[in-house]
């Protein structure tokens, strides 16, 4: 897995620069975490005991910790696990600009965490509403979403969302 390599590989460039446990995201000008840190889900966990080992490869239990770990994803920069955990079939897929997209979007929005609202989670569908909490250029730009899961091959995916 794509964002698995890039983890390894940053953390051997920590070990260079003498910086231990520390992930250094792909844009470093603009965010980085150490497991310490608490999670920019807003769960009040530290990131090492709460998203980072999702973004290290294991697969969320349900569909609501990845619906947290994707929010998390664009908080910190990780394009890869936000594309390798939306459904194949996604529109998105056929945009060129995608990830730079999701990347401007982490750039420049300040992530203060979610709200879970409402869920329904399945064996195979889940939904999850929540309140994404940003900033922007100093302007508020929260939203809620409903967001739909699928489970495929024992892994969830994002399928799509509704504004609501
Ligand atoms: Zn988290």
């Amino acid at each position: 897995m794509k964002v698995t390599s890039f983890i390894k590989q940053k953390s051997h460039r920590n070990k260079i620069s003498n910086i231990s446990n520390n992930i250094v995201c792909e844009e470093e000008s603009f965010m980085k975490i150490s497991g310490k840190s608490s999670c920019p889900c807003g769960s009040k966990k530290r990131y090492k005991n709460c998203c980072e080992i999702f973004h290290r490869g294991k697969l969320p239990k349900d569909a609501l910790l990845l619906m947290r770990s994707r929010y998390c994803a664009y908080a910190i920069g990780l394009t890869n696990y936000i594309i390798s955990t939306t459904i194949s079939t996604s529109k998105e897929f056929q945009n060129p600009n995608w990830e730079n997209e999701i990347r401007l979007f982490s750039e420049s929005t300040k992530f203060l965490g979610v709200t879970i609202l409402n869920k329904s989670l399945g064996d195979i569908e889940s939904y999850v509403t929540f309140r994404a909490n940003l900033i922007a250029n100093k302007q508020d730009i929260s939203f809620t979403e409903k967001s739909r899961f699928l489970k495929i091959d024992k892994k969830w995916f994002y399928e799509s969302g509704d504004i609501l």
